[in-house]
């Protein structure tokens, strides 16, 4: 199969697929190659699977509302294994979802491997030249959490989905919406949640008032939220983690979870050689990339938000596509 394309999308996760469908669907000849599941980050480990757990950890408080509407409600307890069980079903199901709007377009070719620039761009290569076997890529941890999460026996987001059971009790380390959004989740599925932030409000970046709010919230619902505090020393005790902290604390906790950034899987592809200059930690720098090798995505210098719309096409990708390749589909082809 030669490669000649009017375009090259590198990951199908959300920005990727969108990429990939406007792009075809206005004639332009795609491929796409993802290293990993299709639906990256939103549906494999982010959004998705989070947004379930949300809903899972909601139900306590509903109890509590229908006692209050003079309901007899009994609880009970939270089934981990039945609910995991039926969150990767979902996460199935959903991939397969990806998989067919990729499969079922003209001018559209899927490969399951990782991109690797091998080759200067205007020689014909074939598909094995192009990539490397697949394995599972998404994004590495970032430097800091490799050290801290994987070296030191910690976990991250990703590991959360994957647990045999829920832990008694969890240190989160980080103070992003996705630190945040996992105290209250663990926190409303009965888990005792502590949670660290260096600085001195959660949510840097987000609306002051609203930090505010929401930290006093989540403290009011039993989440132990330690502000201008971090790991000091972090060693195992029995099947858990013991944690000295800045603030002078000193506990077992049964996981530690690092929240403290993602690093994009951007090495070992070549970017440097095609003249994508990379910033801290593998970021792209957005608006220096030229139209060929533009990176959507967890690689941009950008701060994600959560609640924004439509895991199922990122708006970056339809950008891309309306702007270049979907608009003058022979462009760039020599
Ligand atoms: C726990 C968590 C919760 C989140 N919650 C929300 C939320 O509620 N709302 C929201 O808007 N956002 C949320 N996000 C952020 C959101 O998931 C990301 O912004 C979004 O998924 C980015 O999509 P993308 O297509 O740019 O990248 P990704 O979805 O990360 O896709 C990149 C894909 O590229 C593949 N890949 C990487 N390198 C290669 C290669 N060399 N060759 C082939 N394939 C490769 C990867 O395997 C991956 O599948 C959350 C993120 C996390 C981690």
């Amino acid at each position: 199969m030669a490669f000649d394309y009017d375009l090259f999308v590198i990951g199908g996760g959300s920005g990727g697929v969108r990429a990939a469908r406007v792009a075809a669907q206005g004639g332009a000849r795609v491929a796409l190659a993802e290293a990993d599941r299709y639906g990256g980050t939103c549906v494999i480990r982010g959004c998705v699977p989070k947004k379930l757990m949300v809903f899972a950890s909601e139900y306590p408080g509903q109890i509590e509302d229908a006692r209050s509407y003079g309901w007899t409600v009994h609880a009970g307890g939270f089934d981990w294994p039945a609910f995991k069980t039926k969150l990767h079903a979902e996460l199935d199901r959903l991939e397969g979802v990806y998989r067919n709007i990729l499969g079922h377009q003209r001018g559209r070719h899927v490969r399951s491997a990782r991109a690797a620039r091998r080759r200067p761009y205007g020689r014909a290569g074939k598909w094995p030249e192009i990539f490397r076997k697949a394995h599972p890529a998404g994004h590495r941890r970032a430097p800091g959490q490799a050290r801290s999460a994987g070296g030191r026996g910690g976990i991250t987001s990703d590991d959360i989905f994957h647990l045999d059971e829920l832990p008694g009790s969890i240190l989160i380390v980080g103070g992003g919406y996705i630190a945040c959004e996992f105290a209250g989740i663990l926190n409303g599925l009965g888990v005792q949640v502590t949670q660290f932030y260096r600085g001195a409000q959660i949510l840097r970046g987000f609306d002051g008032e609203a930090r505010g709010l929401i930290s006093e919230e989540m403290i009011r619902a039993g989440v132990a939220l330690h502000l201008g505090t971090d790991i000091l020393e972090m060693g195992p005790a029995g099947d858990g983690w013991r944690v000295k902290a800045t603030n002078g604390t000193e506990r077992v906790y049964d996981k530690v979870m690092f929240a403290t950034g993602r690093a994009p899987n951007t090495a070992d592809m070549g970017l440097a050689e095609v003249g994508v200059r990379l910033g801290r930690r593998g970021r792209g720098g957005g608006r220096r990339l030229q139209p060929v090798e533009r990176a959507i995505g967890l690689c941009h210098r950008r701060r994600d938000r959560p609640g924004q719309p439509d895991p199922g096409g990122d708006p970056r990708g339809h950008g891309l596509c309306r702007d270049g390749v979907q608009c003058q589909p022979d462009a760039g082809r020599s």
